[in-house]
């Protein structure tokens, strides 16, 4: 008797044990499920806004219009980007964006390539003036390689922050003049980042990003760019978005003289 009570307790345990197991096992796939969810959160919120960005280019919408959802979509962006686990990113984290070059590839005498006169993000594709920095590979040929190393040329990523943008369809034929570019927005310094020409993009829509990491390929994509008058470059640009959330011109000449290498 005392056998078969003893027996029924071991059995007892055995199976509260395998229980156990089982709620571990569902805990762990709920997990894993709820993390998916959270990236396709800032995946979608980006994929929004790449929707607006493209509507802002082609000048598809008001600029008052597009100025609210600014306001509106940007908020949830960055609530999502630290959600998940995006950080602050300082300026003294900033990494020079074209790998193996430094400042000296920066077009112009002094920075004086950077022309913000009559710029306004609004305009899109047909914005006036030039408020950015190009700056230059070694590429004679045009081959879009460097012609020392023969290799593609890494565009970095200057600051921290989350892909809010991308465009991949480029050809020879389109009217766009950033090509294959990037937007990039960083939170920590409310402003966007974009990366225009480029031959590859390296990174969607929605991913976060850290300073220094490779997000795409130097190219030749773009209206002009893409003419052989133009010396294979990447066209730098820094809008910071003032208390409006409207995006304004920032010269980063002295931020890129002091990046990382
Ligand atoms: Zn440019």
């Amino acid at each position: 008797m005392n056998n078969l009570i003893l027996i029924t307790f071991l059995f007892f345990i055995i199976s509260c044990n395998e229980n156990e197991v089982k709620k571990t096992e569902v805990k762990e796939t709920s997990l894993i499920i709820s993390k998916v969810n959270d990236s396709s959160k800032l995946v979608e919120l980006c994929q929004n806004y790449q929707r607006l960005s493209n509507l802002i280019r082609d000048n598809k919408i008001k600029s008052n219009l597009a100025l609210k959802e600014i306001q509106i979509q940007i908020p949830k962006i960055k609530q999502e980007y630290y959600r998940q686990g995006g950080k602050d990113w300082k300026e003294n984290t900033f990494v020079f964006p074209l790998q193996g070059y430094n400042f000296s590839a920066i077009g112009g005498k002094n920075g004086s390539g950077y022309l913000p006169n009559k710029y306004d993000f609004f305009d899109g594709n047909k914005h006036l003036g030039h408020p950015a920095h190009d700056i230059f590979i070694n590429d004679k040929d045009q081959d879009s390689k460097d012609d020392n190393t023969n290799e593609y040329v890494n565009v970095l990523s200057f600051s921290g922050g989350v892909v809010i943008a991308i465009e991949n369809n480029w050809d020879s034929s389109s009217q766009l003049r950033g090509g294959k570019y990037i937007w990039i927005f960083d939170p920590c310094s409310n402003s966007l980042f974009y990366y225009a020409h480029n031959s590859k993009i390296m990174v969607s829509c929605g991913q976060i990003i850290l300073p220094g990491q490779t997000i795409a390929k130097v190219g030749r994509s773009g209206l002009n760019a893409f003419k052989k008058r133009s010396p294979s470059h990447l066209h730098f640009t820094k809008l910071k978005l003032d208390d409006n959330f409207y995006p304004r011109p920032i010269d980063t000449y002295k931020e890129l003289l002091k990046a990382k290498k």
